[in-house]
């Protein structure tokens, strides 16, 4: 079709122009390949499919053209074509690749093969040139390295992974056996279950294998476990690998490591939740506000509004003085700014007044907020407690404790003032009753004797009870004082055998006295130390039974900081309910015996509060019908 139309129609064949001519034929229906001849000048003259296929120029346009329009215009401009013609002579036919220009101006990578064709004379008839496409070859190659360098890029930064479609792993690549601490050995054969961390549910990797298995690509958030025990995170995509038929063939997992941004996410997420818990907690329990640097309140919350009675409108813009109740002092607010100002957190008791009039007392705790940069408050968070019932208790208790303190005050002046009043009338009566027991004024008879000492041991009790009333009233009005002195207590306590052996006797009560010697000279209050011994041995002779005892003791304490006395007895005892009220004023456990005993209820009080003026305290061991042990300690080396 684009050979010599006058050498086909000729009617004499030789057999080298037949072999020719179907040499030509041949070469013209080749398409992959241009093949076509230049004269010895280079101009165009055969063309076949291929070149036509190729260059896009058909054989009638291009023969008789020169054959370097098929050179890009730089090509052209060194001489390349006329250059290559005499190479091809020179070399006897060359080969080369490079860029050769279609017909429409398009590049396209060639291969050509430029060969000299010489007649029987060997004289230059021509070139024959064969030029081959090889754009795809070279796109194919590129694409080859490309995807080389793709593939080295991913297997530097990325997890990879290939699985069968059965998800058995095929492949891992370095990063995989990095993160998973598993050497490929062990990845290869192996499903991804060797490396399930057990945090996902199943229905997770269920609807996994669905998405994938149906060709879509899959992504989400892994959890993994290594080798070591150790946990990871992966952002994982799979890609399916399709068949003709859309089926996976293989699939592709491609993951990156979080695991450190998970971490922080994790941290953010618990502090963020702690900080939400703690606003929770505080506004539940706290009344908060928060105040620019000025003072103007930027935030209440709702215990705020609750007991201010203001809305959050009517508060935010405004300054505390709006519930300012005019309790405290001017430079009580001047000395708080001043610490709050300085960066110092500010405390104390603040009584408010509500929207209403009505008012609460605030336990508030002001704490500065610092600008990092000048080190100045930038704003104050102010924490409040509600203490207005504490408050309401403590004014109340404070009141009370007024009144009480003055009740006491009158009580103890009406106690003294009738004690002194009642001595004097009732010396009176015990000097006459004495007077009249000696026959002073006249003889008197047996039975008038006998009224006379009635009246006066009455009277005696009479003036006890009132001595003892004045000393309590006096302890109580804080009017009594000791008198220190150093005295011998072998001798006090002498004293008080000689006082008690006769009535001990009396009541056949075995009274003994046990000192321990070390003691010299003690520095006390003598009479006090006296009437504290007096009352517990008068008690545990009084509260005692025939043939009972008494035994007195009186010891240093182990350190020898303190002295001991102890008063032991074998009578009638105490009940442990008892026990507890038997130092207060007026108190008998059993008021008929103690009546018989002629007992004030005053005694015991009394003692413990001279115990107590020493610095000391007293204890009562008792059990009914068993006996009782009074200890008493006071400090020793005053
Ligand atoms: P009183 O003047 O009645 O003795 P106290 O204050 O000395 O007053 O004693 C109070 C009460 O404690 C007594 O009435 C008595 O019932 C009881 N009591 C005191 N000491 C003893 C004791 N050693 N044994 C049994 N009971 C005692």
């Amino acid at each position: 079709m684009t050979s010599d139309p006058a050498s086909l129609a000729s009617p004499s064949k030789t057999n080298l122009q037949e072999t020719q001519e179907l040499h030509r034929l041949l070469v013209d229906v080749v398409r992959d390949y241009a093949i076509f001849m230049l004269s010895p000048s280079g101009i165009v003259t055969t063309w076949n499919v291929g070149a036509e296929r190729i260059k896009g120029y058909q054989a009638q346009e291009i023969i008789g053209q020169h054959f370097s329009c098929f050179y890009t215009a730089e090509d052209i401009q060194v001489g390349k074509p006329e250059q290559e013609l005499e190479l091809a002579q020179a070399t006897n036919g060359f080969e080369q690749e490079g860029w050769r220009v279609r017909k429409d101006g398009s590049k396209f990578w060639a291969s050509i093969l430029i060969t000299p064709i010489y007649n029987s004379d060997e004289i230059l008839i021509g070139f024959s040139k064969v030029t081959r496409d090889l754009t795809e070859r070279k796109q194919a190659e590129a694409s080859v390295k490309e995807l080389r360098d793709i593939k080295f890029a991913l297997d530097q930064s990325t997890i990879v992974a290939i699985t069968n479609k059965q998800g058995v792993i095929t492949y891992v690549n370095e990063a995989f056996c990095r993160i998973s601490k598993y050497s490929s050995q062990e990845l290869i054969g192996n499903t991804h279950r060797i490396i399930n961390s057990s945090h996902h549910p199943l229905e997770f990797f269920k609807q996994m294998w669905a998405i994938i298995g149906h060709g879509f690509v899959w992504k989400d958030e892994i959890k993994n476990r290594a080798k070591d025990g150790s946990y990871y995170w992966v952002d994982t995509t799979i890609v399916p690998f399709l068949d003709d038929s859309g089926k996976p063939l293989q699939y592709i997992a491609i993951r990156h490591d979080i695991t450190n941004r998970k971490q922080v996410e994790e941290e953010l997420r618990s502090s963020l939740k702690e900080i939400a818990d703690i606003k929770f907690a505080l506004d539940q329990s706290t009344i908060v506000a928060m105040t620019d640097r000025k003072g103007d309140i930027t935030y209440v919350n709702e215990a705020f509004c609750r007991i201010s009675k203001y809305s959050e409108q009517e508060l935010i813009g405004q300054n505390h003085r709006i519930i300012n109740s005019g309790y405290h002092p001017h430079e009580f607010f001047v000395d708080m700014w001043k610490s709050i100002a300085d960066g110092k957190v500010w405390k104390n008791e603040i009584k408010n007044r509500a929207k209403d009039g009505s008012y609460y007392w605030v336990d508030t705790t002001i704490v500065p907020f610092l600008d990092p940069q000048t080190g100045k408050p930038y704003q104050y968070v102010a924490i409040r407690h509600d203490i207005t019932s504490r408050k309401t208790l403590e004014l109340e208790l404070e009141q009370a404790k007024e009144v009480a303190e003055s009740a006491n005050k009158k009580k103890s002046q009406f106690l003294t003032n009738m004690s002194h009043e009642l001595r004097t009338p009732l010396n009176a009566v015990i000097s006459y009753s004495q007077m009249m027991k000696q026959g002073i004024a006249g003889e008197i008879t047996e039975k008038q004797y006998k009224y006379a000492n009635n009246i006066e041991v009455s009277g005696k009790h009479l003036l006890d009870m009132v001595n003892d009333i004045l000393d309590i009233a006096k302890i109580e009005a804080g009017k009594i004082q000791l008198s220190f002195q150093p005295f011998q207590l072998r001798l006090l306590l002498l004293e008080l055998q000689d006082i008690f052996i006769g009535m001990a006797e009396q009541k056949h009560v075995q009274l003994d006295f046990n000192l321990d010697p070390a003691f010299g000279t003690i520095t006390a209050d003598p009479i006090r130390i006296r009437q504290i011994f007096f009352n517990l041995i008068s008690n545990a002779i009084k509260f005692n039974r025939e043939n009972g005892k008494v035994n007195v003791k009186v010891f240093p304490s182990q350190d020898k900081r303190w002295l001991i006395g102890e008063i032991k007895d074998t009578g009638i005892g105490i009940s442990a309910d008892k026990l507890d009220e038997l130092f207060t004023e007026f108190y008998q456990v059993d008021s008929s015996m103690s009546r018989q005993h002629e007992g004030t209820g005053l005694g015991l009080a009394l003692t413990k509060h001279l115990v107590k003026l020493h610095g000391g305290d007293i204890f009562v061991i008792s059990e009914k019908d068993v006996g009782s042990t009074f200890s008493f300690q006071i400090p020793l080396g005053f």
